[in-house]
């Protein structure tokens, strides 16, 4: 029954149909079925405008930065943390086309682009069992039509949650962690950096100081949301989507 199905609506929307039945999607903002973020709900979500020190910031290690979303609403971090904690991957989808969108102000120089996310060290990879960066730069490239290269850079070392500490103490938490194991492949290539979410950009900086090592033209980080120290640990107002409105 399945075969002649299969070959009737096509092997990935079969697959997408037996998910919706089984694991049916809600709206994280208002429980609307059959996507995980309703374009309603994304539009209340806060656009990201950055202030002076931030760009200040990021101007010293990178050629562009740009957030798709602030990070201070519920809805924002709902994403973000329910994508990382929950694992719900689909939502990688949702941030990578808000990703796309944002790629589009950046402006383009000619060189070959490869787009690199910020990678997970092996053993919290492994216990995960994904990196949500990756799942989102897969999608950004895919759209954009891009190369990505997750295997560029490596995290050699894990290291503890940055929530609670100052932007020195990342700074320095960060330091020596990335190395860049195919330099051959980004050499002279323009390099986009994606991830869910930037703090203080010390995890970025970190990585870009490598890649520029390596030889690349431009470092563009590009990540879904852009976080303060005082909101990282806000609390998600889970009431609003109770967990069985993920899984149905
Ligand atoms: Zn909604």
């Amino acid at each position: 029954m399945f075969g002649s199905l299969t070959e009737r609506i096509g092997r990935s929307k079969f697959t997408t149909l037996l998910l919706d039945i089984f694991f049916p999607r809600f709206c994280l903002g208002c429980r609307t079925h059959g996507v995980w973020v309703c374009q309603a709900c994304e539009g209340t979500l806060p656009r990201y405008r950055p202030q002076s020190s931030h760009a200040m910031q990021y101007s010293k290690s990178l050629s562009f930065f740009r957030a798709a979303y602030s990070y201070d609403h519920w809805l924002t971090q709902s994403i973000v943390r329910t994508c990382k904690y929950e694992g719900v991957r689909g939502l990688a989808d949702t941030m990578a086309s808000a990703l796309v969108r944002e790629y589009q102000y950046i402006p383009s120089d000619g060189d070959e682009v490869v787009i690199i996310p910020v990678p997970l060290h092996e053993r919290k990879q492994s216990e995960r069992g994904f990196n949500q960066a990756e799942l989102i730069a897969l999608k950004v490239a895919s759209i954009l039509g891009k190369e990505v290269c997750a295997t560029a850079v490596r995290r050699i070392r894990d290291t503890c949650t940055q929530v609670k500490l100052s932007r020195e103490q990342r700074r320095s938490n960060v330091k020596g962690v990335f190395v860049c194991d195919e330099p051959h492949r980004i050499t002279g290539k323009r390099v986009v950096l994606v991830d869910d979410i930037s703090t203080t950009g010390s995890t970025l900086s970190e990585i870009a100081g490598v890649l520029w090592s390596a030889g690349v033209t431009d470092v563009i980080g590009l990540v879904f949301a852009h976080g303060n120290s005082s909101n990282e640990e806000a609390p998600v107002r889970l009431a609003d989507h109770p967990k069985e409105s993920l899984y149905g």
